[in-house]
């Protein structure tokens, strides 16, 4: 019974006297060289084995046998047939009756499988598994690295990430599933431009991390730079249709723009935002203005927070007149900033951090309330002002509220929701998202106007247009202001107009400065129009004396003039 447990134990089990002869082996051991354990008995049991494991299996044995103490765990590696095995071995002296060790008893298992495994998870660990790429955890390591050794050897690095543009109108028209195909596809792109002493990882959605290890100079870096967004931005073909797709890069050099991963990944990040901020499908440096700049949004974050509680906020009205009558039909709520220090600022000095910090939120529920106060307040003196067009930025709409937050404005005011319009711009509906799509339409649903801004200036997709529950449309006013000299403006104007008017919207020319420019959009079908020729924005409590003052209308003057 017991030579049947031991030939059947899945565990190598052999005996060797003081010389290294084999005085006993099991059918499993004896197996893997293909032979029969009694052929084994009497030869050297390290001869089974090439030269290097046969001398540490011997140097093994030597150390047992001269101390009479057992080596409990060990690894071994053994190549059988080709194949790479790993065997956790075990040895320990053989004993006779009267104690004394005569040679070494050895046991091995093999651990092949389980050490593969265990690799598998280590790799699962440290990699993506969609694109098989190196993850965030190795990226950081290796960035480490490469600080340590760039620092020690006196050399250069580049840490490259790498953010695709506009992935989620691909994930959100074509599916999830195109999505991930692009990004395998993409992965393996990098993957194939790099050169070898290079690493690249992925690191979130559709964001790539890349380290250039070497490289020559800074024109090496700009070429290999272009040679990547070159290669990303051919044709894909998924899922049998072609797809374009950009990425914008920003680079920091290591050491010189930081000397720890999180710095140099921070300063690289700046890079890559001005990549994007600089029309995409382009790689920028970073440089230390990006540090100020962060710097500076920073503290203008902080102050912004402090002045919507400390009531610094106001809001001017621009009046938008009728094409033809000029008569006043509606105006434009445009925020400024009362600063302590630096007196009234305007929009652009103060928005977009306003956003980036998702203090927009906030702020434009100020303004949503604000406007509907104001309507109120002049209702109730007798004044019935126009429509009020308000500003919504793209962020308001991630907040699922805003629906609910006008329409309580509109109505604690008890106010009729077609005194309100917003204006939303096209970014708003690049991304296609069908949630953004539902809102409106509830806005519209009660009432409430819908303006799309700044038209032209972005992805203007007709399909959108026809889609969307916008009543009108504001042509941006870069289009207004080339209008006298460029035939081929007036052409787009008068064509917007007419697909405008034919989807059933109104259309607004803003930035209107002179009566040249309100002539030629007359004629081009333009149904409002404002600007500074029609009037500057005002403050509120001047509104009364503007709409109702028929004495100081500039409507007089141009239609004189
Ligand atoms: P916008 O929506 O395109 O607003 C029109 C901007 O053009 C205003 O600048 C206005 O003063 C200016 N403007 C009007 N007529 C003329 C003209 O004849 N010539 C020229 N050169 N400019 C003219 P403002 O007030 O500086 O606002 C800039 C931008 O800030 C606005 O552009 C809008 O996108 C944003 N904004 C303003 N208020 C708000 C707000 O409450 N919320 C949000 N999210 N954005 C706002
Ligand atoms: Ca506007
Ligand atoms: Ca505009």
């Amino acid at each position: 019974m017991l030579e049947q447990i031991i030939d059947t134990i899945p565990i190598m089990i052999t005996a060797t006297d003081r010389s290294g002869k084999c005085l006993f082996t099991n059918a499993y051991q004896s197996a893997l060289f293909d032979k029969d354990p009694d052929e084994m008995v009497g030869t050297d049991f390290a001869n089974n084995f090439e030269a290097t494991q046969a001398a540490n299996i011997r140097r093994q044995d030597a150390l047992v046998l001269k101390s009479s103490l057992a080596i409990p765990h060990y690894e071994e590696e053994i190549t059988s047939d080709g194949v790479d095995l790993i065997f956790h071995c075990n040895k320990s002296p053989l004993l006779n009756h009267n104690g004394e060790t005569i040679g070494v008893l050895t046991t091995a298992v093999d651990i092949t499988a389980r050490k593969f495994a265990e690799q598998h998870r280590t790799h699962l660990a440290l990699h993506d598994m969609l694109t098989g790429l190196p993850n965030r955890v190795l990226l950081a390591e290796n960035v480490k690295s490469t600080i340590a050794n760039c620092k020690k050897t006196n050399s250069q690095a580049a840490l490259l990430l790498l953010d695709l543009d506009r992935f989620k109108i691909i994930n959100d028209t074509r599916g999830h599933h195109s999505g991930d195909a692009l990004l395998r596809e993409v992965a393996e792109r990098i993957s194939k431009a790099i050169g070898p002493g290079d690493f690249a990882a992925r690191i979130g959605g559709d964001e790539f991390a890349i380290i250039f290890g070497k490289f020559e100079n800074i024109d090496s870096i700009n070429s290999r730079c272009s040679k990547l967004l070159k290669a990303l931005h051919e044709p894909y073909a998924i899922s049998g249709m072609g797809q374009v797709i950009s990425a914008s890069i920003g680079v920091s050099l290591i050491p010189n723009d930081g000397d720890e991963y999180e710095e140099v990944l921070r300063m690289a990040d700046l890079a890559m935002y001005d990549a994007k901020a600089n029309g995409r499908n382009c790689f920028r440096f970073f440089s230390e203005d990006m540090n100020e700049i962060a710097q500076a949004d920073a503290a203008l974050e902080n102050e912004l927070r402090d002045a919507f509680n400390k009531n610094q906020f106001v809001l001017e009205y621009q009046p938008i007149v009728a094409a033809q009558s000029l008569e006043y039909v509606g105006l434009e709520a445009l925020i400024r900033w009362n600063h302590p220090r630096r007196g009234r600022l305007l929009p652009i000095q103060f928005i977009r951090v306003a956003d980036e910090s998702g203090l927009m939120d906030m702020l434009g529920n100020w303004v949503i309330g604000e406007v509907c106060r104001e309507i109120k307040s002049y209702a109730d003196r007798g004044i019935d002002l126009p429509r009020v067009a308000i500003n919504v930025s793209p962020r308001q709409f991630q907040n699922q509220n805003i629906c609910d937050e006008l329409l309580a404005h509109i109505k604690a005011n008890g106010i009729a929701p077609s005194k309100i319009t917003i204006e939303i711009t096209e970014e708003l509906l690049i991304e296609n998202n069908e949630e953004v799509r539902a809102t409106l339409q509830r806005i519209r649903d009660h009432g409430v106007g819908i303006s799309i801004d700044d038209f032209g200036t972005g992805y203007s997709s007709l399909q959108y247009l026809r889609d969307l529950p916008a009543n009108c449309l504001k042509i941006d006013r870069t289009f207004i202001s080339r209008i006298e000299d460029s035939p081929a403006d007036r052409a787009i104007i008068g064509t917007i107009a007419h697909l405008a008017h034919a989807l059933g919207m109104r259309v607004v020319a803003e930035g209107v400065e002179t009566y040249a420019q309100l002539d030629l959009l007359r004629v081009s079908g333009c149904d409002e129009i404002q600007g500074f020729m029609i009037a500057r924005p005002q403050q509120a409590k001047d509104l009364g004396k503007l709409l109702n003052g028929r004495k100081n209308d500039p409507s007089s003057r141009a239609a004189k003039g």
